[in-house]
C-alpha cells in the first residue's frame, strides 16, 4: 500500500513530498520522496493518553458544577448517572465515543476504567469491531489490572496502592495514577509509588518538579478537562523541560474525545511548539503504552492519518505541522490507515 502527498516524517514532523510504502506486514517500509499529485497531509495517527470513555452517557451533564460535585465517588452527579444506567446503555455510549475517536484519526487509547474487572470487560465489548486499540487500565482490584492493560489509579489521596502497584510491574504493565489536579497534596505520594506515568500535574511545586525528571515520569497533560473544572493549568513549558508530555482529552463528559481539539487548545494555551504538541498527540502516548506506531518511519507499525490538505478548512496553509496542530478538525480526516499484519 502506498499514500502519497506530503508526509510528516520521523520525529521532527519534517515534511516530505513523497510517499510512505506500508508492507503485508502492517510495517512502514520506506518513506520516499517523489513529485506527486496528492494535496493530501500523512501524519501518524493520534495516541489519546488519557480518556474516561466510560461517562459518555452523561455528556454536559452538570454545567457549573464543581470538581467535587460532579466527580467524588460516591455521589458526585456522574457517579449518580452511571448508577441509573443500564449495562448495554453504558457499553453503547462507550462504542459511539471509540468509533468518534477512530473517525477522528485516533489509533489507541489509554483509558482509565472504573468497575473493577466488569468494567475492562465492558470496554472489551465496547471496543469489539472498531479498528482502535482501546486500552483497559483498570482499578478496584488486582484481579482487574490482569484483565486489563494496566493499572489506572484515582489518586494518591484516596487510598494506598502499594499492593496495586507491585502487582502491576510484576505482571509487566505500566501503572498510571492522577497527580496534582486539584492540589499539591497527592503529588508526592504518587511520586513515591514510582508510576510509569502521572495524569494533570496542573500545581506542582518546585520539588516535585525536580522529581519528576530525576525519576523521569511521564506526565500526560488534559487542558480542556482542566478548564472546564477551573482547577488551573499545568505549566506545560516547565513539565516539558523535564520530562516527556502527552496529551489526554480526560472524560468524556466533560469534553469531546477529539484530539484535534486538544491540540488546537494547547497550542494557544501555551508556548510549547507544534511540533511538540504533536509528539504529545502520537509517539509519546505511544511510548507511555509500549505501542510500536505514533512516527512515520521505517519500521513502525502503520497507523496513518491522511488529512485532506486541500479541504475549505485547510487549504492555503503555509505551515503544515501547524496547520494540523492548531487548525485541522475531524472534518478534514479522509481516510485512517490500520492495516494489520
Ligand atoms: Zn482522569
Amino acid at each position: 500500500m502506498e499514500l502519497t502527498g506530503t508526509v510528516l516524517r520521523g520525529r521532527e514532523f519534517e515534511p516530505v513530498e513523497g510517499r510512505v510504502v506500508v508492507g503485508d506486514d502492517g510495517r512502514i517500509e520506506a518513506v520516499e520522496e517523489a513529485s506527486v499529485e496528492s494535496t493530501d497531509i500523512v501524519v501518524p495517527a493520534f495516541v489519546n493518553a488519557h480518556t474516561h470513555v466510560g461517562d459518555s452517557i452523561a455528556k454536559e451533564a452538570g454545567g457549573g458544577l464543581s470538581l467535587e460535585e460532579l466527580v467524588a465517588p460516591p455521589d458526585g452527579l456522574k457517579h449518580r448517572l452511571l448508577r441509573q444506567a443500564s449495562r448495554e446503555e453504558l457499553i453503547e455510549g462507550m462504542r459511539r465515543s471509540l468509533r468518534y475517536m477512530r473517525r477522528g484519526g485516533t489509533a489507541a487509547c489509554l483509558d482509565f476504567r472504573e468497575g473493577d474487572v466488569e468494567g475492562v470487560e465492558m470496554l472489551r465489548e465496547a471496543a469489539d469491531g472498531i479498528d482502535l486499540d482501546a486500552l483497559a487500565f483498570a482499578r478496584g482490584s488486582i484481579e482487574a489490572m490482569k484483565a486489563g492493560d494496566g493499572f489506572g489509579a484515582s489518586g494518591a489521596n484516596d487510598a494506598t496502592f502499594d499492593r496495586e502497584r507491585d502487582a502491576t510491574r510484576e505482571a509487566g504493565k505500566p501503572f498510571g495514577i492522577h497527580a496534582g489536579e486539584v492540589d499539591a497534596s497527592d503529588v508526592d505520594p504518587a511520586l513515591d509509588l514510582e508510576p510509569d506515568f502521572l495524569v494533570h500535574v496542573v500545581h506542582p511545586e518546585p520539588a516535585h518538579l525536580e522529581r519528576i525528571a530525576a525519576q523521569e515520569v511521564p506526565v500526560v497533560v488534559c487542558p480542556r478537562s482542566n478548564l472546564v473544572t477551573d482547577v488551573g493549568l499545568s505549566p506545560y513549558e516547565e513539565l516539558a523541560e523535564r520530562t516527556m508530555l502527552a496529551l489526554g482529552t480526560d472524560n468524556v463528559f466533560l469534553n469531546s474525545p477529539s484530539m484535534f481539539r486538544e491540540m488546537a487548545v494547547l497550542s494557544k494555551l501555551s508556548d510549547l511548539p507544534a511540533a511538540e504538541i504533536l509528539r504529545m498527540a502520537t509517539v509519546n502516548g505511544a511510548e507511555i503504552a509500549d505501542l510500536e506506531y505514533g512516527l512515520i518511519e521505517p519500521g513502525r507499525e502503520a497507523r496513518l492519518l491522511v488529512i485532506d490538505g486541500d479541504s475549505d478548512n485547510l487549504a492555503g496553509a503555509q505551515d503544515p505541522v501547524r496547520a494540523v496542530v492548531r487548525r485541522a478538525s475531524v472534518d478534514d480526516v479522509r481516510d485512517v490507515i490500520t492495516p494489520s499484519a
